[in-house]
């Protein structure tokens, strides 16, 4: 694999810089628009090999790749498209004595350096690369070290698309070299970042010291609440596709299961069985529907966090093993435990199939402990009185807060954590902010 030195950065932040003050500075609002509609058509001519590329690269089952990931890479660069031509800033009234225009402009920030992690490497890029680009920056993206091929491709769409030369970089390379190295760059004005917690807290101490422009989107616990009064039938589904969707390698896996008290064994009961019956195989067979972990540091990791979790004392109710009979790969089985709030288990971001469930008896007690963490990505509530839904959406300290479901994404809603999930938001007109500055003009007219 070529990975990309310093030496490389500088290269791709003097074409980027190029393109800001060539072709690309000059190209209009419409045609930007044109060239990311054009991109979206062509993704889904490619979502073929495109969609083989990222399942075999990250281990995601391949019908998962086909129904979430490759349309909503496409719907992004659609979504952009059509705000390229709508980023305006306002004419203001001044009070001032005397006349004077005064009016705002929403410009590019310029050069953004886009790094992302390995667990949905396309769709994640087109999260940066469509809202940047709608706004006329030029982007350098860094795909993950294990997980670059859908980038590379879509490179290739990207120049086939007309995208003139320096728009776009794209540099695969280790992020404690070619992302360490964007990061500190001064030709960089911006990073967007997508990973860990512990990467993105060394990333706002680095790119703090010049004050470059940062937007995070980090790591998560994200509780998962079923009432009562749910119907418990689709809660429990609910509950399963939160957590063992993208193997638990999710950033928003509903990873703290919390279960009224009474009802606590039977929601055990039918989560041991639902994921008894996962198939776990292949990622490019089309009836797996649950993938290999990414690596071997990954199963390692997984796998020890369930070892310390038992260890600690949580039940462990069903699975907690490599699953060697799926297949020559990092399989772990879907996993489930009761546990404990202050357990590891409970608290940590685990990032492969392992489920906690926590029970309780008083809903004011459960807000509170649902929101006991240095996160907030995203939360569920489950229940048959939507009104109780919404009072305890409004409640949770959440970037996202589904009810009555779990996922759903979409390019015109806004994305991002709360607490230590991140800063800024990605998607919808939100996205937009982040990536052009406000330029106020003053024009004397006397
Ligand atoms: P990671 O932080 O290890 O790596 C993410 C990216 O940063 C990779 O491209 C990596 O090469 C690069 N990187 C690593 N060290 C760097 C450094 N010192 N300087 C600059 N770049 C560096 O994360 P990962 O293991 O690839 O992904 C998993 C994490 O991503 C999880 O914590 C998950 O929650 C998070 N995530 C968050 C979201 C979200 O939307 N909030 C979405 C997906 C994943």
């Amino acid at each position: 694999m070529q990975l990309a030195s310093s030496g490389d950065v500088d290269l791709a932040v003097s074409a980027a810089q190029r393109a800001l003050n060539g072709v690309w500075g000059e190209t209009t609002p419409a045609e930007r628009g044109r060239l990311l509609w054009r991109l979206a058509d062509l993704i889904d001519e490619h979502a073929d090999i495109l969609r083989q590329l990222e399942s075999l690269d990250v281990g995601k089952p391949v019908m998962e790749t086909y129904v979430f990931d490759l349309p909503l890479t496409s719907d992004h660069f659609r979504y952009f498209a059509g705000w390229a031509t709508k980023i305006t800033g306002q004419s203001i009234p001044s009070s001032l004595p005397g006349e004077a225009l005064c009016y705002t402009r929403h410009e590019p920030v310029g050069v953004v350096a886009a790094i992302v992690p390995w667990n949905f490497p396309l769709a994640i890029a087109a999260w940066k690369l469509a809202p940047a680009l709608a706004c006329g920056n030029a982007v350098i993206l860094k795909p993950s070290e294990i997980t670059p091929l859908t980038a590379l491709y879509l490179g290739e769409l990207m120049l086939e698309a007309g995208f003139p030369s320096g728009a776009v970089g794209i540099l695969p390379g280790l992020g404690a070299v070619t992302g360490a190295a964007l990061v500190e760059h001064a030709g960089v004005d911006k990073v967007s970042f997508t990973g860990s917690t512990r990467v993105g807290r060394e990333i706002v101490q680095k790119a703090g010291g010049n004050f470059k422009r940062v937007t995070l989107e980090l790591g998560g616990k994200s509780p998962n609440i079923i009432l009562p009064d749910a119907n418990i039938s689709d809660a429990i589904g609910g509950a399963m596709t939160a957590m063992f969707f993208n193997q638990g390698e999710a950033c928003v896996a509903g990873s703290r299961l919390y279960v009224p008290k009474a009802l606590k064994a039977d929601v055990l009961e039918q989560l041991a069985t639902r994921a008894a019956g996962i198939v776990q195989g292949l990622s490019l067979d089309p009836a797996t529907q649950m993938g290999p972990l990414v690596s071997q540091v990954q199963l390692e990791r997984v796998l020890g966090f369930v070892e310390r979790g038992v260890t600690a004392g949580a039940t462990l109710v069903t699975g907690g093993s490599r699953n060697t009979s799926a297949g020559a790969g990092y399989f772990v089985q879907p996993t489930v435990f009761s546990a404990a709030d202050d357990l590891e288990l409970s608290r940590e971001e685990i990032f492969g199939p392992v489920l906690t469930v926590l029970e309780y008896e008083d809903i004011d007690d459960l807000v509170t402990r649902a929101n006991d963490s240095v996160y907030g990505l995203g939360a569920g509530v489950w229940t048959a009185d939507v009104k109780t839904g919404i009072r305890i959406a409004h409640r949770l300290k959440a970037g996202t807060v589904w009810v009555n479901g779990w996922g759903m994404l979409e390019a015109s809603m806004p994305w991002g954590g709360y607490k230590q999930s991140g800063i800024g938001r990605e998607m919808g007109s939100y996205a937009l902010q982040h990536y052009t500055e406000v330029k106020s003009v003053w024009v004397n007219l006397l």
